[in-house]
C-alpha cells in the first residue's frame, strides 16, 4: 500500500475447487511438471525418496537440493506419512511457512490439491494482520496450515496461540533464512527456549528446505562448516538430507544450465551524462546557498552522480533537512521547503543517470520529461520554476544527444545479439531477464516493444510487492496472471524481472535466463540458476564491471566450498554432530537473554505533527485515533481546514476502507502527499501516512522522523465511532 496505510492485511483461503480434482488435468505441483509424472497419484522419483527418509524417521532435517528438483513434493511425502502415522486416536497438525506471496500461493494450492483425496483440512493466512478472522480457530479446525511466517509470530506474541506444541510438524521453506530478527528465527528462538527451559509440552517436528544453505563470509571449509552448524542449531536439526544415492537420476531432471560472462563495453563518451551532471552540480550549489547550517552536506566532494551511493547520499540529506528548525518559523518553513525541493530533484536526475548507464538516454530523458511534467501540474513555486527553466534550456541538447545513433548503448547491443541468436537457433526459447531497478525494468520493457528487429519478443514484467521509492510494486492478482501466461506459454515469452522477483518462485520451462548487469551473493546464485530448468538452458552474465565478474568467480568458489563442507558434515556421526549444534543453541541463547530489550514504552507527551515538506503544523497525537490496528485517522474539523483532497486515479476498496481521495498540504505552494481520504463505515474520514509528517516535542520542540508507524511509540487511542457524533 502507498497511500498512508501499513501494509493492508490480506487474507487468502484455500477453496477446493472442483476442477482441481484430477491432478492429471492440471501442470500437477508446479516443481514437479515434468513428462513421467503428470499422472495422478504422482509417483515419487527414487531421489525424493533419499531426501525425505531422514524426515520420516521423524528427525529434524535440513534438506538441501537443487532449486526445480521437486523439494515441494519431497514435503508433500513426508507431511502424508506423518499425518497418517498417528496412533490411533491422535491427530497431527502440520504447518508449513512461505516468505513470500507468490511462494505462499503456490505452496497452499499444491497441498490443497495433494491433500484433498485422503480428507485432510488444508487452509492458508497470509499478510500482516489478520484482523477480521482468528488465527487461532483456523489452526484449531484445519490439519494443515500454510502461512506466512509473521503471522505466527504475531499470535504468538499476542497470546492467540499459545504454544507451539498444538503443531506436530513444521515445514519452513527457504530456510536459509533462519538467522538473525527473521521470522523464521523468532519462531525458532520460541521453540528452543521451550526446548533448553526443559517444558515437558512435546515440540514439532522441525523440517527445513533449501536449495542452498548458504556460508555466510567464510573463506575456508572450516569455517563454513562452522556456519551450516549454526544453520542447523537455529533449526534444531540433526541431519543435513542431501542426495548420495541417486546422484545420476538426480542430474537427469536438474540440468544445470550453461554459464556464460561476457563483458560488455560502456558508451565511450557520454554527452548525455556530462550535461546532467552539470544540472546536478547546479542544484547542489544551489541547495548549498539556501542556508549556511545545511550548506555543509553539500561541501563533501567525493560523491559520484548516477551511482546508489548517490542515492543513500540524497536521501539521508533530504532527512536531515526535514528536521532542521530555526527560531523565526517562517525562515525554516522556507528552507526546509527549498531543500526538499532540491534534493528531490537530485535524486531523480540520480535515476535518470542510472537509467541511461544500462538502457537508453531516450528513456532516462523521458523519465525525467514525466517527472518535470508532474512538477508543473503540482505547487510549482519559484524554486521549482527555477529548476524547470534550467532542465529546459538543456531540452534540446539533450533529445539531440539522445536520438543521436552513435550514443547508442553498447551495452544494449549485446543484449540484442543474444536474444536474436537464441531465438534464431530456438524460436520457443522463454527467457528470464534480470535487472537492478524497477526503473530498469519499464524502460527494458519499451527498447523491445519499440525496436522491430526484437518484434519475435512479447515481454512481461514481473515486480515484487515491495513498497520502493516511487514506484510501487505489483499486486498480487497482478502478478499472478503474468506467471500464469508465461506458463500457460501464452502471451509472453521474455520476462524482465527485478531481483525481488528471484527467491522461490517457480517459473517452469525457462531455457534463458539473463543477468544484465546484476550481482547476488551465493544463495542467489544457485537459485536463479535453477530458473533454467529445460534441457540445454543457458545462463548470461553480462556486465561492463570487470569487479562483478571476479564477484561472480567467487560465488562460484563459495559454492565449492559449501558442497564440500556438507560432505564432511555428514560424514561426523549423529552424536558429535547434535553435541555440536547443543553447545552453538545454548551460547546462542546466552547470548539472546542477556541482549534482551525491554518493550519500548509509549511515550504519553502531546506532539505536533508538522508537514513533512513545509513544517506547517498538521495535528496533535492527542486527536489521532487507530482504525482497524493499522491505520491512522485525526479527529477534530480544524484538521480538515489544513488538508485539500484530489480524487483518486485508483479508486478501490480493500477491507472495510473504500478509497476516495488523495489528500495533500493545503498550504499554498506546498502540495505535499499526506495519505488518502476513505469511506470506513458510516465515515468519511482521512487517513494519514507518518512518513509525511515531522513530529515535534511540544516542550523541547525536538523533531524526529518516522517511516512507519510502528516506530512512532506515542500513546495509541482507538477509534471509537461515538466520537465522530460529538
Ligand atoms: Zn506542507
Amino acid at each position: 500500500e502507498d497511500d498512508g496505510t501499513e501494509m493492508a492485511s490480506i487474507q487468502i483461503f484455500i477453496q477446493e475447487e472442483p476442477e482441481c480434482q484430477n491432478l492429471s488435468q492440471n501442470p500437477g505441483p508446479p516443481s514437479e511438471a515434468s513428462p513421467n509424472n503428470s499422472h495422478s497419484p504422482l509417483k515419487p522419483r527414487n531421489y525424493q525418496l533419499e531426501l525425505a527418509l531422514p524426515a520420516k524417521k521423524g528427525k529434524n532435517t535440513v534438506i538441501c537440493a537443487p532449486t526445480g528438483c521437486g523439494k515441494t513434493f519431497v514435503s508433500l511425502l513426508i507431511c502424508e506419512h506423518h499425518l497418517k502415522n498417528f496412533p490411533h486416536g491422535q491427530k497431527g497438525k502440520v504447518v508449513f511457512f512461505a516468505n513470500q506471496i507468490p511462494v505462499y500461493e503456490q505452496q497452499a494450492t499444491v497441498f490443497s490439491r495433494y491433500f484433498e483425496r485422503f480428507g485432510y483440512n488444508v487452509a492458508g493466512i497470509s499478510g500482516a494482520t489478520a484482523d477480521n478472522v482468528s488465527v487461532q480457530h483456523i489452526i484449531e479446525n484445519n490439519d494443515i496450515v500454510i502461512l506466512t511466517p509473521q503471522i505466527l509470530v504475531n499470535s504468538l506474541n499476542n497470546g492467540a496461540i499459545p504454544s507451539l506444541s498444538v503443531f506436530t510438524l513444521m515445514i519452513f521453506d527457504e530456510c536459509h533464512n533462519t538467522s538473525k530478527h527473521h521470522p523464521y528465527n523468532q519462531i525458532m528462538f520460541r521453540y528452543l527456549d521451550h526446548k533448553l527451559g526443559g517444558s515437558p509440552d512435546p515440540l514439532p517436528q522441525v523440517i527445513g528446505l533449501t536449495a542452498s544453505v548458504g556460508v555466510g563470509d567464510a573463506k575456508t571449509v572450516e569455517e563454513a562448516m562452522l556456519h551450516i552448524c549454526k544453520l542447523c542449531a537455529a533449526l534444531d536439526a540433526s541431519v543435513i538430507a542431501t542426495v548420495r544415492d541417486n546422484v545420476e537420476e538426480l542430474e537427469q531432471v536438474v540440468y544445470k544450465p550453461q554459464k556464460i560472462s561476457r563483458k560488455v563495453e560502456s558508451r565511450a563518451s557520454n554527452t548525455f551524462k556530462c550535461i546532467i551532471s552539470q544540472l546536478m552540480r547546479e542544484a547542489e550549489r544551489l541547495a548549498k546557498n539556501v542556508s549556511e547550517e545545511l550548506g555543509k552536506f553539500f561541501q563533501i566532494q567525493n560523491r559520484e552522480f548516477g551511482t546508489q551511493k548517490y542515492e543513500q547520499w540524497i536521501v539521508a540529506v533530504h532527512k536531515a533537512c526535514t528536521v532542521f528548525q530555526m527560531p523565526d518559523k517562517d525562515e525554516e518553513s522556507r528552507i526546509c521547503k527549498a531543500l526538499f525541493l532540491y534534493t528531490s530533484h537530485l535524486r531523480k536526475y540520480n535515476d535518470a543517470l542510472i537509467i541511461s548507464e544500462d538502457a537508453q538516454m531516450k528513456d532516462a530523458l523521458n523519465y525525467l520529461k514525466a517527472f518535470f511534467h508532474d512538477v508543473r501540474e503540482a505547487a510549482f513555486d519559484e524554486t521549482e520554476q527555477d529548476l524547470t527553466r534550467r532542465f529546459e534550456e538543456k531540452l534540446e541538447e539533450l533529445e539531440n544527444v539522445s536520438r543521436d545513433p552513435s550514443n547508442e548503448n553498447p551495452k544494449l547491443r549485446d543484449l540484442y545479439l543474444i536474444l536474436q541468436e537464441e531465438y534464431h537457433l530456438k524460436p520457443e526459447t522463454k527467457t528470464i531477464l534480470f535487472v537492478k531497478t524497477r526503473a530498469l525494468v519499464d524502460a527494458l520493457k519499451k527498447w523491445i516493444e519499440e525496436n522491430p528487429a526484437l518484434s519475435f519478443l512479447k515481454p512481461g514484467i514481473l515486480t515484487g510487492r515491495g513498497r520502493t521509492n516511487q514506484a510501487t510494486g505489483m499486486t498480487l492478482p497482478a502478478q499472478k496472471c503474468v506467471l500464469e501466461a508465461f506458463r500457460a506459454n501464452a502471451d509472453n515469452n521474455i520476462l524482465i524481472a527485478t531481483s525481488v522477483a528471484d527467491e522461490g518462485i517457480d517459473i517452469a520451462q525457462c531455457n534463458l535466463v539473463i543477468l544484465y548487469e546484476y550481482v547476488g551473493n551465493v544463495i542467489k546464485m544457485i537459485q536463479t540458476r535453477g530458473r533454467g530448468r529445460a534441457r540445454d538452458s543457458k545462463c548470461f552474465l553480462l556486465t561492463s564491471s570487470a569487479d562483478v565478474i571476479e564477484k561472480e568467480k567467487a560465488n562460484m568458489v563459495k559454492e565449492k566450498i559449501m558442497n564440500e563442507s556438507i560432505l564432511r558434515l555428514q560424514t561426523w556421526d549423529e552424536v558429535k554432530f547434535q553435541k555440536t549444534v547443543h553447545r552453538i543453541q545454548l551460547d546462542e541463547k546466552l547470548l539472546r537473554d542477556s541482549q534482551h530489550k525491554p518493550q519500548p514504552v509509549p511515550d504519553r507527551e502531546n506532539k505536533k505533527l508538522l508537514c513533512g515538506k513545509c513544517k506547517t503544523f498538521a495535528c496533535y497525537t492527542a486527536d489521532i485515533r487507530v482504525v482497524e490496528k493499522s491505520h491512522y485517522t485525526v479527529l477534530g474539523d480544524a484538521f480538515k481546514e489544513r488538508f485539500v483532497c484530489k480524487p483518486h486515479p485508483k479508486p478501490k476498496i480493500y477491507d472495510s476502507f473504500e478509497k476516495k481521495a488523495k489528500i495533500f498540504c493545503a498550504k499554498q505552494n506546498c502540495s505535499h502527499d499526506w495519505g488518502i481520504f476513505v469511506r470506513y463505515k458510516t465515515f468519511e474520514i482521512p487517513v494519514i501516512k507518518i512518513e509525511s509528517f515531522v513530529v515535534e516535542d511540544i516542550e523541547s520542540g525536538v523533531q524526529n522522523r518516522h517511516s512507519k508507524w510502528k516506530d512512532f511509540h506515542f500513546e495509541r487511542k482507538q477509534f471509537n465511532p461515538e466520537e465522530m457524533s460529538t
